[in-house]
């Protein structure tokens, strides 16, 4: 099995069919994020109940890899204690600036953004839903 092409089927199962994509009413938008070097764009809502992250839903537009990107991110966060999200999306951030390589075993769909490393102008569109998930939470649950 080549891997760059199973990487790709998986970028682009969640670009066609974005998980827990919208819609997002103007007042629940918590997180305005655009990249205006590709012309992304997405709004986000979240939701945490008793330190668990509940709901995290997004819209919006913008090429495969940041609308993929966030589907992804969505599915590493929700039903996640709110520190623990954290730290997944840290590790994520950490991994796309070129930190520490990701974890196979723990990364799960994740693994597939690993090869946007490669493409520093990417990188931007990688991380724009982690980098609006990790201030909506901030202001829902300001961290100590
Ligand atoms: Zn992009």
């Amino acid at each position: 099995m080549d891997l760059d092409a199973l990487y790709q089927d998986i970028i682009l199962d969640h670009y066609k069919h974005p998980r827990n994509y919208g819609p997002i009413a103007s007042e629940e938008v918590l997180m305005d994020e655009e990249n205006p070097l590709c012309g992304d764009h997405i709004r986000l809502t979240a939701a945490v109940k008793d330190g668990v992250v509940q709901s995290v839903r997004f819209d919006g537009k913008g090429c495969a890899i940041s609308m993929a990107s966030s589907s992804m991110m969505t599915e590493s966060v929700i039903d996640k204690p709110i520190e623990e999200a954290r730290g997944v999306i840290r590790s994520f951030l950490a991994s796309m600036r070129g930190d520490h390589p990701m974890d196979p075993e723990q990364a799960g769909d994740l693994i597939a953004l690993e090869g946007v490393k490669k493409y520093p102008l990417r990188i931007k569109c990688a991380t724009l839903g982690w980098h609006a998930i990790e201030t909506a939470l901030q202001k829902i649950a300001p961290h100590q």
